[in-house]
């Protein structure tokens, strides 16, 4: 598809962010290419406009960005998967591990039901350790996690590994 090509180019990698030796990946170059920010989401509505899919769950924080235009444009809702003591309602959460240390993530009570139909957005997959957290608090309260989609892969961490047989749909893969 000549589109990902765009939109490959419309990331911009910044060395050295947030620290020393890594190359982080910044989508807020492609937000200001309206052309493939548009056709990042139509890609995504593409592939899951005939999933039957009830949830796009969208983690904090560029999961927020990419998630509502899918969720609006399926039909679908939106459900936001946050960082901890942001929600105001009462949460479940799950914690995971990081390099260093832990972090948490949490959803409302009540978001999702049981049986529900799940789309997880993210804007990068890199060891995978968020949306296997992600992925774990949805069929903790009984949904089915159709697919998780992000716009980046980093390829070289094998991030697939951790979700067992999860599919993982990526528009660009990075080494
Ligand atoms: P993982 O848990 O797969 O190791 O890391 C993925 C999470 O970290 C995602 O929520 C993603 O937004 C963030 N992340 C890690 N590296 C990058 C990067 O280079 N660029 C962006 N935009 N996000 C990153």
């Amino acid at each position: 598809d000549d589109r990902v090509a765009r939109i490959a180019s419309s990331i911009r990698v910044i060395p050295d962010f947030p620290k020393p030796g890594i190359m982080f990946q910044d989508i807020t170059t492609m937000l200001l290419d309206p052309v493939a920010f548009k056709d990042t989401i139509d890609l995504f509505v593409e592939r899951y406009r005939e999933k039957d899919i009830s949830v796009v769950a969208g983690v904090e924080a560029r999961g927020f960005i990419f998630g509502p235009p899918i969720a609006l444009a399926l039909g679908a809702k939106f459900v936001p998967i946050r960082k901890p003591n942001k929600l105001p309602g009462a949460v479940i959460s799950e914690e995971y591990s990081l390099e260093y240390g832990t972090d948490k993530m949490e959803m409302h009570v009540g978001a999702v039901q049981t049986g529900e139909r799940v789309l997880i957005i993210d804007d990068l997959i890199a060891t995978g350790g968020t949306l296997a957290a992600a992925i774990k608090l949805l069929e903790r309260v009984g949904a089915n996690v159709v697919e998780c989609a992000c716009v980046i892969e980093l390829a070289d961490l094998k991030g697939r590994d951790r979700l067992g047989d999860k599919p993982v749909f990526v528009l660009v893969s990075s080494t």
